[in-house]
């Protein structure tokens, strides 16, 4: 990025662009080299200018939301990552046609739990404790259990990188397992949630139990992006590494969580080339003894 991109960027995100950024910070794993540019957007116009610049001058951009789905290689990243902040980060209790909310891309999922638990709304009581935000969320199509989120969802509204605002309903969504069919450049602007109404106490009885339920399944404490594969057809990742015995395995500073094996940890010093590696055992691992491709989850951008 030379100095005149870098100036004009500067002008159109005012402060709330920073230049040469450790992902470190902002990913969940702990690792990852530098963005070159870091923009937080605060509402729908600045987010707009800022969209038809990058395009117009082909600048790649990423969507940032908790990064906690994202592993950003040593090497860092090319051009601008977006977090989306201010007015994107909002929830309204809309009730149109029935228990609704409209939540915004940025929101934390623990702030949508928490709102919609004491306005005595259910039906996201399984996204307690996956540590992204509402747009990361649709985007990667979360779940838990035998939940994904695309089960509440009502309509989406999008920003074009044409620099377009759509709505679309949920029957025009495409939504996969553990993600969703978007234009590229497509940035997720909120979400129509459709929800339904009960008893504040039932629905913290429920967050509770799920909170406790993962706490005794994955290794909270240590820094990772949740689950590193895809579950194949009919079976379990984790249960395809812990068969091949990897389980426990280190390479470098990242270890396959001896509690989970389908969760890679980062034990402090991992670099992202330790994380790549062991997917990479892994990945030969279970091909070669189950003839079963694993597939990841997690998102790796950026360079080597
Ligand atoms: C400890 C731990 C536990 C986890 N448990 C679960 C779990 O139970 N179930 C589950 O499904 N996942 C789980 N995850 C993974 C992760 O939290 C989810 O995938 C989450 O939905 C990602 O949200 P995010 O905001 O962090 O997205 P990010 O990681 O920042 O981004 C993920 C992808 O979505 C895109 N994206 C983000 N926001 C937008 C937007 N507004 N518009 C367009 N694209 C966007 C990004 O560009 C990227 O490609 C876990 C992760 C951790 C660290």
């Amino acid at each position: 990025m030379d100095a005149h991109i870098k100036k004009r960027i500067k002008e159109i995100g005012g402060g709330a662009i920073l230049f040469d950024v450790p992902m470190s910070q902002y990913t969940t794993f702990r690792v990852g080299g530098n963005v070159e540019a870091m923009y937080r957007a605060g509402n729908l116009e600045e987010l707009k200018g800022m969209i038809a610049f990058l395009v117009d001058e082909g600048i790649p951009y990423l969507i940032l939301g908790a990064g906690s789905n994202v592993l950003v290689g040593d090497g860092g990243l090319d051009g601008v990552a977006i977090i989306l902040g201010g007015s994107f980060a909002s929830i309204e209790d809309t009730n149109m046609g029935g228990p609704c909310v409209l939540a915004g891309a940025g929101l934390s999922l623990q702030k949508l739990v928490d709102f919609c638990t004491q306005k005595g709304l259910a039906g996201v009581e399984f996204l307690v404790g996956v540590p992204g935000t509402v747009g990361g969320a649709v985007a990667m199509n979360a779940g838990s259990g035998d939940q994904e989120i695309q089960g509440v969802v009502k309509e989406i509204t999008v920003l074009t990188g044409g620099g377009i605002v759509e709505r679309r309903d949920r029957l025009s969504l495409a939504f996969r397992y553990r993600g969703l069919d978007l234009n590229s450049g497509e940035i997720i602007l909120n979400a129509t949630l459709n929800l339904r109404f009960d008893k504040p106490g039932s629905i913290r009885k429920r967050v509770i139990s799920n909170i406790k339920w993962r706490k005794e399944r994955f290794p909270l404490d240590m820094p990772c992006a949740g689950s590193i594969f895809k579950n194949p057809e009919s079976d379990y990742a984790g249960r395809l590494i812990d068969a091949v015995g990897l389980k426990g395995r280190t390479i470098g500073g990242a270890m396959i969580s001896p509690k989970h094996a389908n969760f890679i940890v980062n034990t402090g010093r991992a670099s992202v080339s330790d994380i790549v590696a062991l997917m990479d055992l892994a990945m030969v691992n279970v091909r070669e003894i189950f003839n079963i491709q694993l597939i990841p989850e997690i998102k790796v951008v950026g360079k080597g």
